[in-house]
């Protein structure tokens, strides 16, 4: 904390938790990016799973250092080597390697769109192993786990953070690197639907679009586009949903789930069921909305949301998970309905009052 010049006595108070980097937030991570030795070797981890806002401001950031003569660089992440259909048209996927190939000891790791250590998987050595980490993302309930770490809450997205600090180097917005952080930004603000999408949203929007990108095409193939084993496969998915609206103190919670063989049924990958959540959340009746997924035969990944009324990252963060105060998520064992018996005993407590 960066305050020795002020009065003698002056109290020097900490920064309130949500606000973002401080200036020598942003200098040291300037430093660390401007001393790197022109062989050093960049590891860019973002979290497992990667949706669109990991894998597009972790491979945009890529492409803006590439940009800057950065050569020995890997981007990755933690669990299987696949990215989600949707994504696959990203600019920058090239910088991908599996978790498995990738640097052991970098100089420098970067971690993009994750709040904690656990998101980082089997790679969370690296955090020790390389000669410094630099944290880029948004989560509220980040645990600040890097060396230097750029954590904005208030910012819709990680991509919003990453752009913020490729500007800071000087690298000019090409449009393969404005598509990365465009399909990032879409992704977390709901196409521009949710709270978080301020004026500066549009700003950015308006910077990257300037590049030439077409919003339209990469909507359809991010957002719009799935096999029609998909759309099935949501019809039963949406066809089990149960609304519960005396939970979470009378506003309402609605939730549904799909296993492992409702995939294998309808030749479907785990990743199609990411979109599942923006169909049952759309429930009128229900503020909190949630879906189970069953990642394996004794685990579930399961996503929840709220209009307002209820912060899920209560729920989630009790449970073991994290995220945001709208949108948040955890991994449970047992029977679905154990899942949904643990989310049910935290949603009273998670409610919003007048007092928050
Ligand atoms: P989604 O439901 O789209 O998977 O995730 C919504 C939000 O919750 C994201 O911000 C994501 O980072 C966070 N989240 C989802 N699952 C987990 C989890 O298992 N652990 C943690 N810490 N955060 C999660
Ligand atoms: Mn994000």
């Amino acid at each position: 904390m960066s305050g020795s010049g002020g009065p003698a006595g002056a109290v020097v108070e900490a920064a309130p938790a949500d606000s973002g980097p401080t200036p020598d937030d942003w200098a040291a991570a300037e430093s660390l990016l401007r001393g790197l030795p022109a062989d050093a070797r960049v590891l860019l981890i973002c979290h497992v799973n990667p949706d669109g806002d990991a894998l597009g401001s972790m491979l945009g950031f890529g492409l803006g250092l590439r940009s800057l003569g950065v050569r020995r660089m890997q981007a990755t992440f933690p669990g299987p080597p696949e990215v989600p259909e949707p994504l696959r048209g990203l600019p920058g996927l090239d910088l991908l390697v599996p978790a498995t190939e990738a640097y052991p000891d970098p100089e420098l790791v970067i971690c993009f769109d994750a709040a904690s250590e656990s998101r980082l998987g089997e790679l969370v050595d690296r955090l020790d192993t390389a000669g410094a980490a630099l944290v880029l993302d948004h989560h509220a309930s980040n645990t600040r786990f890097g060396g230097v770490n750029l954590v904005d809450p208030r910012a819709a997205a990680t991509s919003v953070v990453a752009e913020q600090l490729l500007a800071r180097l000087g690298v000019v917005l090409d449009a393969p690197i404005a598509e990365c952080l465009y399909v990032a930004l879409t992704t977390d603000t709901g196409s521009f639907r949710f709270e978080a999408t301020t004026p500066a949203v549009h700003q950015l929007a308006a910077r990257l679009l300037a590049t030439g990108i077409r919003p339209g095409d990469i909507s359809r193939r991010v957002f719009d586009t799935r096999p029609f084993g998909a759309v099935r496969l949501f019809g039963e998915a949406l066809g089990r949903a149960r609304l519960e609206p005396a939970a979470a103190g009378g506003r309402g919670f609605v939730w549904t789930w799909a296993g492992l063989d409702d995939l294998a049924r309808h030749g479907q990958r785990p990743y199609v069921l990411e979109a599942l959540i923006d169909s049952v959340r759309c429930t009128a009746e229900a503020d909190v909305s949630c879906v189970v997924k069953q990642t394996t035969p004794a685990e579930w990944a399961v996503s929840l949301r709220s209009k307002g009324g209820v912060d899920v990252s209560r729920v989630a963060v009790a449970l073991g998970g994290g995220g945001h105060r709208f949108a948040a998520g955890f991994t449970g064992g047992g029977t679905v309905e154990e899942v949904v018996d643990r989310i049910r005993g935290q949603l009273d407590a998670a409610v919003i009052s007048a007092a928050d």
